[in-house]
Formats: structure tokens, sequence, C-alpha cells
């Protein structure tokens, strides 16, 4: 945090603080990776075929030409050799962190007339507002008391809790600055008239007055959705419209051995369907699930 904390400060230490960045990004997805999934993919000839599909390690088998198959098995040794229990503990948290934000000031604070939940991730919340700033979606009756939580944050010691600090605070330039980076803060990332959301992290955000995309597209390659003619929203709406998924075809290189090889893969795109609701007849809103 303070490595970032100082690339906002002086730009020329930002390399070290986009470093910092990428590497607690990334070492979390490292730490809760399911290594008992990971399987052997072979080419193989027809003999050679044969056996392994006997194997009992066998998963799956793909035609590739009259000689040559591909033949995908699971390992037989799997050394689980990272520390889930720190993965682990980070998304639980994370969890915790959105009910207390959902509980303690949406439920607590806001006129739920004015606001719609429409996707949620690990540490991302999106909301389509009728007002034009989340404050404004606080009850009348409530802001009294939302600002009298507000008036105790101008000290240096200030820490998000459970009950009543969610957000960057206001009070002076050097809190703000400070609150730019202090983690269990839900800062605004984007601003937009019109969102489309399919699925967990399947959705996209468009808007029209700086012509501005921000989307997610689980498993896909983001520059394929920015590269079609009429921008990666026109996709999105086709999947909800016609309710089937857009496949895509992801080109990359990879290096064995020492030697460099490119490969093609294709990708089950964006996807329509959407288990975690249940999903309304109009195709928009949402019910929990009959559980
Ligand atoms: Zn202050």
């Amino acid at each position: 945090m303070d490595a970032r904390r100082q690339g906002d400060e002086n730009p020329n230490s930002s390399v070290v603080a986009e470093t910092m960045k990428l590497l607690a990004n990334s070492s979390y997805g490292y730490q809760i990776m399911d290594r008992s999934r990971h399987t052997v993919t072979k080419y193989l000839n027809d003999e050679k075929t044969h056996s392994a599909i006997n194997s009992k390690m066998f998963k799956r088998l793909n035609h590739i030409t009259d000689q040559l198959h591909e033949v995908e098995l699971v390992k037989t040794e799997i050394e689980h050799r990272e520390p889930i229990i720190v993965g682990f503990f980070i998304l639980q948290y994370a969890k915790q962190r959105m009910l207390e934000l959902y509980y303690n000031f949406f439920k607590k604070f806001c006129d739920t007339d004015k606001y719609e939940e429409l996707e949620m991730d690990t540490d991302s919340l999106y909301l389509a507002l009728s007002e034009e700033n989340l404050e404004d979606v606080i009850v009348p009756e409530k802001r009294a008391e939302w600002s009298q939580l507000r008036s105790k944050d101008c000290n240096d010691n200030f820490t998000a809790n459970a009950t009543d600090n969610f957000f960057p605070r206001t009070c002076c330039n050097v809190h703000k600055k400070h609150d730019k980076r202090e983690p269990g803060l839900f800062k605004e990332e984007f601003r937009c008239a019109e969102m489309l959301c399919l699925c967990s992290k399947t959705y996209c955000c468009y808007d029209k007055q700086t012509n501005k995309y921000k989307f997610s597209s689980k498993g896909l390659n983001k520059r394929t959705l920015e590269d079609c003619g009429d921008g990666p929203m026109s996709k999105y709406r086709k999947v909800l419209a016609e309710a089937v998924n857009v496949t895509s075809t992801n080109r990359g290189f990879r290096t064995i051995q020492h030697s460099v090889a490119t490969y093609e893969q294709t990708k089950k795109g964006l996807s329509y369907f959407y288990p975690k609701r249940i999903v309304e007849e109009d195709g928009i809103h949402t019910k929990p699930l009959n559980l």
C-alpha cells in the first residue's frame, strides 16, 4: 500500500507502484489455484491413443487427423503446494466486507426504491441509481445520522470499520489522497448510463458522453471484443437478445522447452446462462434460487 501511495506522490517510483499492484493482484489468483483440476494434454498416434484411453487417468479424446489424436489425461500425482488458506481468507473477508456494506450502509441508510444491484464480484459492486450521486440515495431522515458518523473521520488514525466507514473521506486533501489507497473503502470505478450484465464476470458498461467502455469477459480476449466494428456492447446485446453464447478464438504464444510455439484455442465466450439466481420472464430482474 505504501509503495503505491509513494507512486501517487512521485511519478518516478510509479514503476515500483505498478509492480506492487501486479504482485498483490496476481499472487491471490495463484494462492487459490486448484491443482487437482489440472490435466496433461498429449498428441498421440493410433496405437498410443488406444492404451491412453484404457488408462484410468483418461479424461477426454479429440480427433485431430486420422493419425493423430489429442488425449487429455488427469495427473497421476498432484502436489498441493499453494498456501490456499491465504487465498481462502482473502475471499471470505471480501465477502464479509460486501455484506457489511450491504447491511450496514444500503439497508440501514438508503432508499431501496432509488438503487438496484446489477453485478457484484469479490471487490466490486455495480449499481443502478435513480439519483446523481450515492449520497443522494440516503433517506432524508437518516442523513443527519450519516453526517454525524462522518464528522469523526478527519483524523490520522482512520481505518475502515464494519459499521460506518465504507467510502473514501472527503474531509480534507490529505485524507482524500490517503484514502485513494486505503483497503476496505469502496472507490468509484466507472460511471455511465448503460450497463448490460449477462452473468458472473461478464458485463459491459458504456458511457455515451465519453464514448468509453468498461467491460469484463471471463476467459475471452478483450482485444477481440474491442476490435469488432460497433464496439463490445453489440456483442453482449446479441447474446441477450438471441440467448446464444458467443464463442471466440484465443491466439497466443507459449514456450515449450525453450522453443516458442503459437497456439489457437476456441473458447466459450460470452455466456448467456446465469445459474446463480432465477431470472424472471423479462430477462432482466432476478430472484433468489428456491433452495
Ligand atoms: Zn481529513
